[in-house]
């Protein structure tokens, strides 16, 4: 070989390798600060089982994640053979010798043979199979070929040199006794000339060396920068809990000796985005996993998690002169809702949480948006005109109905529930039942509210409601980006428990329970909160109370607040087991994968202009279950798919139904006294 051609060939790639990575890195580090290195040993456990042995993406489709974990993981061992051919380079007559070198020859060939059938197995995918997800791609076509290149010119010159010289270099001989393929090859050129095996292995070192530069300077150019940046990105990721809003620092407002100019609020331009937002949008594979079940996308709106990174991306790169300049550069960056980041994509989001959990590499979406609504609702007040309404009714009667808040307590009137006004009414009960305002307000909500009762009565559970006192958690104008009014609704909630004293908070709620249980804590609340199908679970198996399966065949949709963003998956199933005529019934997207309802994210409140309507497409996806009931473990779900049922004129046939109602219709009933 040529000691100068590899020292040129390897200093050009990777000069070029590092100038085209810093053109991106550059932007990452420029962009605002963020702590994502605390907890660093939980931090690398995801590494290693959601990085290197890639888990979440063989749980969830386990052939193409066999397959990545197979290229990854040969990608990586295979560059100790690189450094092997780097040598080489220098001398030819070096080789693996020793145990560890025997081991390493081996090896070698067998992740080699893998590479080669997961490769193949890609292509079968690409271009045959073509999961809808996959747009085509040339760029990943290309990688996958270049790979195939380095593989087969890699055996090329295991078989080449062997031949050539495991007869008069001891070493190479000892190495070809531990590379099985290599050895069989040779021995199928084992009549060539020298002359000619000498021109045969110097061709194929340098295809395979040129072709893995090539690879190398590829890297940074495109998508399969995640193979540099996948890692980190794990490490750096979010953690729990999931679906944290970016809190805004609300002070120089209420300080007089601050300046009200110096609040920031959200994201205008890139440059208010974290580094992490920028690693994110350069390490996103282009894979379309976040599409599969995002109930925008399926539903014709203009917004998926890919498509976000994929235009932030390029509008980092052009914008990368502004941004590393900084000062007034930054300043005059063009906002990025609008041609970025189109004002209906921002306000599509049903914050269901699906894109990030199908991520393979755990990039982020919601933060992102959560940032981009608080400045459009804050500082440019500009935000869907519905909204207006649902801000307002907070504003004025701490519910989104905008009903008068003094007759929040109506729906338990004549029911004889504890009110709790004192301390010391707390101190009496075990339990603040939170109603939340969908069951206090909507007649459907408030069936739930008096099933619930019902069992707790039945459990002999004590338990007070705060009634026309109870304040609203506001969890949904959060998410609609209006911090400031979020912020005084959970002022006054945190006075108003906290003053009483409250420790135990059981909800029907998921929205509720997701923002008592996570957000509340930053806020001074620190109560244990349990959601209904928790509660009723714990009923049931502690023979608090009974039921008895009823006639009806049950189909369960999850709650994307109690399911993906808190990780309950089971309550609801154990309870509906034991009520529900047979199996209960599954839809084709569940648990982790169940598409939401369109009520997250505050989509409740808004119209849908574009595509089809997300809760009409929900129910056609659970028809083929033929079910006689919808059960959902939430009230706004519940009302959701109720109309839904009634878009499709199917309510006279199929109801939906709260965990609550079914538990409490088939209970049975005062069994002490009977
Ligand atoms: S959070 Fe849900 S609605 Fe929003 S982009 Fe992700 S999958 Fe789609
Ligand atoms: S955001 Fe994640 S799931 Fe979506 S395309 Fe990028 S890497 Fe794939």
């Amino acid at each position: 070989m040529s000691p100068l051609g590899i020292t040129v060939l390897l200093l050009a790639a990777f000069a070029a390798f590092a100038w085209l990575s810093m053109r991106k890195l550059a932007i990452v580090a420029a962009l605002q600060p963020e702590v994502r290195w605390d907890h660093p040993w939980a931090r690398m456990r995801t590494v290693l089982s959601n990085g290197l042995f890639q888990q979440r993406m063989i749980r969830r489709e386990w052939k193409p994640g066999v397959m990545h974990t197979v290229i990854f993981l040969g990608f990586v061992s295979l560059l100790v053979r690189k450094l092997q051919l780097v040598v080489i380079g220098f001398d030819a007559e070096f080789a693996l010798i020793g145990p560890l070198g025997d081991a390493f020859t081996l090896w070698k060939d067998l992740v080699e043979v893998g590479v080669l059938l997961a490769v193949g197995y890609a292509f079968y995918r690409r271009l045959l199979l073509k999961p809808a997800r996959l747009e085509p791609n040339r760029e990943g076509l290309l990688v996958l070929g270049l790979i195939t290149i380095i593989m087969i010119t890699d055996f090329a010159f295991d078989a080449f040199r062997f031949a050539q010289l495991s007869d008069s270099v001891p070493a190479i001989a000892h190495e070809r006794v531990h590379a099985p393929i290599g050895s069989w090859l040779a021995s199928l050129v084992a009549d060539w000339t020298p002359a000619v095996l000498a021109t045969a292995a110097a061709i194929a070192y340098w295809a395979q060396m040129i072709t893995v530069c090539a690879f190398l300077v590829l890297l940074p150019l495109g998508e399969h920068f995640h193979i540099v940046t996948a890692l980190p990105t794990l490490f750096f990721r979010r953690g729990k809990p999931a679906n944290a809003v970016p809190t805004v620092d609300l002070s120089p407002l209420l300080d007089d000796s601050s300046d009200a100019s110096e609040l920031k609020v959200g994201a205008r331009s890139a440059a208010d985005l974290a580094w992490k937002d920028a690693l994110d949008a350069f390490t996103c594979t282009e894979c379309g996993r976040c599409k599969d079940a995002c109930p925008a996308f399926l539903t014709g709106k203009p917004l998926s998690m890919k498509g976000v990174n994929d235009s932030l991306k390029h509008h980092l790169l052009a914008q990368r002169a502004a941004i590393l300049a900084g000062g007034a550069a930054q300043a005059n960056l063009p906002a990025l809702v609008g041609d970025v980041i189109g004002e209906d994509t921002l306000w599509a989001c049903t914050t269901c949480g699906y894109c990030e959990a199908a991520c393979p590499i755990e990039l982020e979406l919601l933060p992102k948006f959560y940032k981009l609504r608080q400045h459009r609702v804050m500082m440019d007040g500009e935000f869907p005109a519905e909204l207006k309404n649902v801000f307002d009714a907070y504003e004025v009667q701490s519910n989104p109905w905008g009903l008068p808040a003094d007759t929040r307590g109506d729906w338990a009137r004549g029911l004889g529930v504890p009110l709790i006004r004192s301390a010391a009414d707390m101190a009496g009960v075990e339990w603040l039942y939170y109603v939340g305002s969908a069951e206090s307000f909507d007649q459907n909500g408030q069936k739930i509210a008096r099933a619930f009762v019902e069992i707790l009565r039945e459990a002999g559970l004590s338990f007070g409601i705060l009634g026309a006192e109870e304040p609203t958690t506001g969890e949904c104008v959060r998410r609609a980006g209006n911090e400031m009014l979020f912020q005084q609704l959970a002022t006054t909630l945190v006075e108003s428990f906290n003053g009483l004293g409250v420790k135990r908070i059981v909800t029907c709620d998921p929205h509720a329970f997701n923002s008592l249980r996570n957000e509340y804590p930053a806020f001074g609340g620190h109560w244990e909160v349990v959601h209904h199908t928790q509660l009723i679970d714990r009923l049931l198996v502690e023979k608090r109370i009974e039921v008895r399966p009823t006639h009806e065949r049950v189909l369960l949709h999850d709650p994307c607040y109690l399911g993906r963003h808190n990780g309950e998956f089971e309550a609801p199933r154990a309870v509906l087991g034991r009520v529900a005529r047979g199996a209960l019934l599954e839809f084709p997207l569940h648990r982790e994968k169940s598409m939401c309802c369109g009520a997250g994210g505050a989509r409740m409140w808004m119209e849908e202009h574009i595509g089809t309507r997300i809760n009409v497409t929900r129910i056609e996806q659970g028809l083929p279950q033929r079910p006689d009931v919808i059960a959902t473990a939430c009230p706004y779900c519940s009302l959701m798919l109720g109309d839904g049922l009634k878009t499709k004129n199917l309510n006279e046939t199929i109801r939906t139904r709260d965990v609550a109602e079914l538990v409490a219709s088939a209970m049975v009933r005062n069994r002490a006294s009977g």
